[in-house]
C-alpha cells in the first residue's frame, strides 16, 4: 500500500483528540521525561516565541534572557543539569511549549525513514514495542487523514 508523505505542519496539526485515538495501538506517552533531557533542545519558531511570551506573561527580551539561547538564527531553550530549563518532573509550560515538543515523537521523518523510526522508538518508551514499522505508518496515516473529519 503506498503511503502519503506528510509535511511537518500536517503532523503538527494532529490534535490531542486524535493522539488519544492512537494511544491504544502505537503510542502512549509514559511521561518519562527522556525527550526533555540532553544538552540541546528543539528549536523555536516565531509562533513558538509568541506562545511562550503569552504563556509566561513576560516581554520577549526577558524571556530570551531568562530561558532561551540563540546561535545565529537558531533559538533553543536553555538547559540546566542536562535537561530543558522548563523540565521539572514534567513539562512546566505545557500549554506554552514549542510545537516540536508537542509533536514529538511523531516527527515527519518517522514516516519516510525506518532508521529514524527505529532510533526514535529506541529513545521513546511511549512507542509500542509490538507495532511494526508498516503498521505504525498505516495507523498514523489514518489518524492524520482523519483530521479533516473533526467537528
Ligand atoms: S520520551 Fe516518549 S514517553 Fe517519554 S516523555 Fe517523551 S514522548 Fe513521552
Ligand atoms: S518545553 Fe517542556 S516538553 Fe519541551 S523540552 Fe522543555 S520541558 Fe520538555
Amino acid at each position: 500500500m503506498p503511503f502519503k508523505l506528510f509535511m511537518p505542519a500536517q503532523l503538527a496539526a494532529v490534535t490531542d483528540k486524535r493522539i488519544i485515538m492512537i494511544e491504544e495501538d502505537i503510542f502512549r506517552c509514559r511521561e518519562c521525561g527522556f525527550c526533555c533531557h540532553g544538552e540541546t533542545t528543539v528549536s523555536l519558531d516565531e509562533n513558538d516565541l509568541e506562545r511562550l511570551v503569552d504563556y509566561l506573561k513576560m516581554p520577549l527580551a526577558e524571556v530570551m534572557k531568562r530561558y532561551l539561547r540563540q546561535s545565529g538564527r537558531v533559538v533553543q531553550m536553555k538547559t540546566i543539569d542536562g535537561h530543558c530549563i522548563f523540565y521539572n518532573e514534567g513539562c512546566t509550560i505545557h500549554p506554552g511549549k514549542p510545537w516540536r515538543c508537542r509533536q514529538w515523537p511523531l516527527h515527519p521523518s518517522i514516516m519516510s525513514d525506518q532508521a529514524n523510526f527505529e532510533t526514535i522508538k529506541h529513545s521513546c518508551p511511549g512507542i509500542s514495542k509490538k507495532v511494526s514499522y508498516e503498521n505504525f505508518r498505516l495507523k498514523l496515516s489514518e489518524v492524520i487523514a482523519g483530521e479533516g473529519d473533526e467537528d
